[in-house]
């Protein structure tokens, strides 16, 4: 089975959120399986660092429209996976993040050629013309970024029937342009409609791709369903319902490199396996995120971690709303993330008056992103909408019990608390899009965490929570051996 896996970002190379993870350990799951699998991605100067032997084994040019001539290097990962790096200097090498100008904070000027040409040279290779010797039988593109891939599969010389997956990691990104780009991308013109790339007045690439992609995928079954109601659709809805014949949900699984045991981020990596383990490690990660942090060191109470971009989507508005009687739980608040300037500010604030007791680092720090998930009591992800969510697994795992809203993939892997249910509790899950819901549920956490024979238990069971891609890496296979098959 041949699969070309297309994503723009992947761990730990390039990575803005959930995608890059799944970019990195999805498609070493499928290899060990046995799939021929191999990876196009931008090379962009981080991912060009990584490979230093790449070399190049094709130039497609006629793209069409302004798209580029670019080149094509193969490299390889120590593991043996093939990368297909899209080369093309102009567009890619650009220090930063992959997708935003920080001068502006807005997306890259030119952003709408940037990812067609990474769609247009994924379809290239499963194309007719490729001259490349390998032949793609489906290609699994990812997000917007990959969307328009379907789309020229089926406008260009495709007699190889190569097949196209796409899956949608978040339905808010979507990709929207003008329609005064599309002569650029080479979309034809018959496809301005609503039932083609027409989305209110705008092109959007991942319209584009949810109405020709053969097949959709999205990362958690809760989400896949949510987003063919208008509350969650983002005016994709009617389309999404349209295809459900087509569309299923596979939750993300947990990469190797999130495991408690072998964390080299860790003061004192521990086996979750073993509850006695745990109950000796877990104290000395969080006296050493406390001391790495310059956080009070001797309190009897709990650490609430955070992890995640400052968005509207994750709710830390709400959070913000009531870290303060949070504090006076008392617990100490431990927060890294960045994106919203004013919520940023406000948490900085927040810090600055309780240095002893609330730490905020605004910024992308992997190490630290770790020592929290470790060192932390209580994980806090009041999302409004999750498509899957990768920290309340990665929380479980490392016996740091989460609260979560029951949305998407966080109600798909947290198990709420009662005691009548103790034995398969794994977290708290609140429904209201509320700072009183959320504080309420604070609240109860802290409570049960005075509990210790209760806490314990709650550990114990989040951290045996089987989360290893094994289970969903087998949907995907299932998947593409049905695609293959199906005329
Ligand atoms: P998203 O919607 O951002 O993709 P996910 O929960 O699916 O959310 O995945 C987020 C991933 O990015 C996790 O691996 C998380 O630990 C990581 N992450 C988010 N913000 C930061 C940060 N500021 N520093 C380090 N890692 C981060």
């Amino acid at each position: 089975m041949k699969i070309l896996f297309a994503c723009s970002e992947i761990s730990p190379w390039v990575k803005t959120g959930g995608l890059g993870d799944v970019s990195f350990a999805l498609p070493k799951f499928l290899k060990k399986s046995g799939v021929d699998i191999r990876i196009l991605i931008p090379a962009y100067p981080a991912i060009k660092l990584a490979f230093p032997d790449a070399r190049e084994i094709a130039r497609p040019h006629f793209l069409g429209g302004e798209l580029p001539t670019c080149s094509i290097l193969e490299a390889h990962c120590d593991d043996g996976m093939c990368f297909y790096l899209l080369d093309y200097p102009p567009y890619f090498e650009r220090d930063g993040n992959p997708y935003l100008d920080i001068n502006t904070g807005s997306g890259w000027h030119d952003n709408h050629l940037r990812f067609a040409l990474l769609s247009r040279i994924a379809a290239w290779i499963g194309s007719s013309v490729s001259t490349i010797n390998w032949h793609p039988e489906i290609i699994h593109g990812n997000d917007w970024q990959c969307a328009l891939m379907p789309l020229y599969l089926k406008h260009t010389a495709n007699t190889r029937k190569c097949k196209s997956l796409l899956t949608v990691h978040n339905l808010a990104f979507q990709g929207i342009f003008p329609q005064n780009t599309m002569a650029s991308l080479a979309i034809p013109d018959n496809l301005w409609r609503l039932d083609g790339v027409e989305f209110y007045n705008n092109l959007s690439f991942l319209k584009a791709g949810l109405q020709l992609a053969d097949f959709i995928t999205t990362v958690s079954n809760s989400y896949a369903h949510e987003i063919q109601t208008p509350e969650f659709g983002c005016g994709l809805e009617k389309l999404l319902t349209f295809r459900r014949n087509n569309l299923i949900g596979i939750i993300n699984g947990v990469d190797e490199s999130f495991m408690p045991a072998d964390d080299k981020f860790l003061t004192s990596p521990f086996s979750t396996f073993n509850t006695k383990n745990i109950k000796i490690k877990k104290p000395i990660n969080r006296q050493a995120l406390r001391q790495l942090l310059k956080l009070n060191t001797s309190p009897d109470m709990p650490i609430i971690g955070v992890i995640s971009r400052l968005t509207h989507q994750k709710g830390l508005d709400l959070f913000a709303e009531i870290a303060e009687k949070v504090l006076a739980l008392p617990a100490q608040i431990v927060l890294l993330g960045g994106g919203d300037k004013n919520l940023e500010k406000e948490f900085l604030a927040l810090a600055k008056k309780h240095p002893q007791n609330c730490s905020v680092t605004i910024g992308f720090n992997e190490a630290l992103s770790h020592q929290i998930e470790a060192g932390s009591d209580i994980f806090v992800m009041p999302s409004r909408f999750e498509p899957c969510g990768l920290n309340q697994m990665y929380s479980q795992l490392y016996g740091t019990i989460p609260i979560v809203r029951s949305v998407g993939g966080l109600k798909d892997t947290v198990i709420n608390y009662s005691e009548k249910n103790l034995n398969l509790s794994t977290g708290f899950v609140f429904s209201e899009d509320s700072s009183q819901a959320l504080l309420q549920t604070i609240i109860l956490a802290n409570s049960v965490w005075k509990n210790k024979t209760q806490w314990s238990k709650l550990i114990e069971n989040a951290a045996n929570s089987n989360f290893s891609w094994e289970q969903s890496a087998r949907k995907y296979l299932n998947l593409y051996q049905n695609l293959i098959y199906k005329e």
